[in-house]
């Protein structure tokens, strides 16, 4: 019988405190993480919102649990409340401008997307789901809205969610009703019982590429609806996590709990957990704003793209975290050095009799530092105290490369190493699908590494790769 799992601790920010994680179904942990958008690229930002959910479900696992994450594919919208009342679609816009269909534009930046969480060894959801096939489960819930009185539709075929029909709204965010009514810019909808009332389903003019029938007419989901919808067609109406950006957690978050809440009549969500900003210059990194930077263009710069989970390692998901080139040159060096290291010491001889006690002490303050909500910092601090530690060489090898299976920054790496284009993801899912015993799709996965040009071989620490064929380049 394994092990059971460890304790965890996590900052319910429903709850507004630390919490012991109780799963519904342990081991089994399942998590819904708000993904991306598809109709731009993904920019660092991002990636640190989506790197605390990866770093959630690795600690998980390090602590003997099972997860199970599902991370939504918004390619409908991203309406806001003033998109919606300014009647423009960001996805349209870019379909516009690209002169290209919806279609080709999010799946362009889906690829894009899912190369760039690779490139940070951000391990790929169980599943991906994309809204726009799930559209029968939003008009399915928006129905049971109306029937039960939390949403209304009005003449043209709009449909809003009537939030004086739920009390608890404003819980999450502590938004004062006021406040939560002049939450949407703009024009209003006169024909809103309340303006604070949210966009369930919007009638769509003649014009629109993306539209569905529904019994209120052609028209297409709001954005809150897709994640009510997807989270629990995939994780069931109960479920333990749910992640997102602190941006997330109104009106988007709020307007889930109100949506799934009000359609299925109980909580849904155990504990809702957001990571904070990645800032550039002091202010948040965002698309809208133009100050960004992709991954992509960190490593034509000549950075290591694990130097910036390196980075996000330094800070406490739950802080802001200021992005700098410098700062990103420093975590280049810091890694490089760590690598060296491991490779030096992998290569010494395993003590006879090491020094286990002390070995099993750092093991037990890495295992205390994670699973206090996820204090990286502690942990890396953790890791350069090991550095300097007079553990034998090979132990400290051990335990780095033990780490690492949360750390994700690939320490087991032999030095001017480059894996060849799609390798990355290949071995993450293999790494998932061994995590989920699925040794008939991890057979596979090395196969298809094995044909790349990348020989896998698994360690009790994790899979390790080594390239045989020479890149392309
Ligand atoms: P979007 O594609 O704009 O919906 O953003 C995708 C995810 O990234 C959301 O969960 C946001 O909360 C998150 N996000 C956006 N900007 C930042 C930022 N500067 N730092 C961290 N996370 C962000
Ligand atoms: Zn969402």
């Amino acid at each position: 019988m394994p092990a059971p799992a460890r304790p965890f601790h996590l900052y319910n920010t429903l709850a507004r405190r630390k919490e012991e994680l109780k799963p519904l179904a342990p081991p089994e942990v399942t998590i819904y993480s708000c993904g991306p958008t598809v109709y731009r690229y993904a920019h660092v930002g991002n990636l640190r919102t989506y790197l605390f959910a990866d770093l959630l479900c690795r600690t998980l696992e390090y602590l003997g649990y099972r997860t199970r994450q599902v991370m939504n594919i918004t390619d409908v919208g991203h309406l806001t409340e003033d998109d919606v009342d300014r009647g423009e679609d960001k996805m349209l816009v870019s379909a516009r401008l690209e002169q290209k269909r919806p279609e080709e534009i999010a799946a362009h930046y889906t690829a894009a997307f899912r190369d760039d969480i690779a490139r940070v060894n951000i391990r790929p959801a169980a599943a991906f789901p994309h809204a726009t096939e799930y559209i029968p489960r939003m008009l399915e819930i928006i129905e049971r809205l109306v029937e039960r009185g939390h949403a209304y539709a009005v003449e043209n075929g709009n449909v809003y969610y009537r939030i004086s029909s739920f009390p608890a709204y404003g819980k999450l965010s502590r938004n004062s009703l006021d406040r939560l009514l002049t939450g949407s810019r703009g024009e209003p909808d006169p024909r809103k019982e309340n303006p604070g009332d949210f966009t369930l389903w919007k009638h769509a003019g003649d014009r629109r590429l993306q539209a569905w029938d529904s019994r209120w007419g052609r028209g297409f989901p709001g954005w809150h609806i897709e994640c009510s919808a997807m989270s629990t067609a995939l994780l069931g109406e109960r479920f333990d996590i749910h992640t997102g950006g602190a941006d997330n957690v109104f009106p988007h978050h709020e307007a889930e709990i109100a949506q799934s809440e009000g359609a299925f009549g109980h909580r849904v969500v155990g504990y809702w957990m957001h990571g904070d900003h990645l800032l550039l210059a002091g202010t948040r990194m965002a698309k809208s704003a133009g100050n960004f930077f992709r991954i992509t263009e960190l490593a034509d710069q000549g950075h290591d793209p694990l130097a910036f989970r390196y980075l996000a390692l330094q800070a406490r998901y739950r802080t802001k975290l200021n992005f700098s080139p410098e700062a990103l040159t420093g975590a280049d060096r810091a890694l490089r050095q760590l690598r060296e290291r491991v490779a030096e010491w992998s290569a010494s001889e395993a003590p006879a009799a090491g020094a286990p006690e002390a070995a099993a002490r750092f093991a037990e303050r890495f295992t205390t530092a994670i699973a206090d909500d996820l204090d990286l910092p502690s942990a890396m601090a953790l890791v350069s105290e090991l550095l300097r530690s007079d553990l034998p060489a090979a132990e400290r090898a051990r335990l780095l490369l033990d780490f690492d299976r949360v750390l994700g920054l690939d320490l087991g790496r032999e030095a001017g190493q480059t894996l060849p284009p799609g390798a990355a993801e290949l071995l993450q899912r293999r790494e998932r699908a061994r995590a989920e015993r699925d040794f008939a799709a991890s057979d596979r996965l090395r196969d298809e590494l094995a044909a790349a040009g990348v020989v896998v071989t698994d360690t009790p620490e994790g899979q390790r790769w080594r390239v045989t064929a020479p890149g392309p380049d």
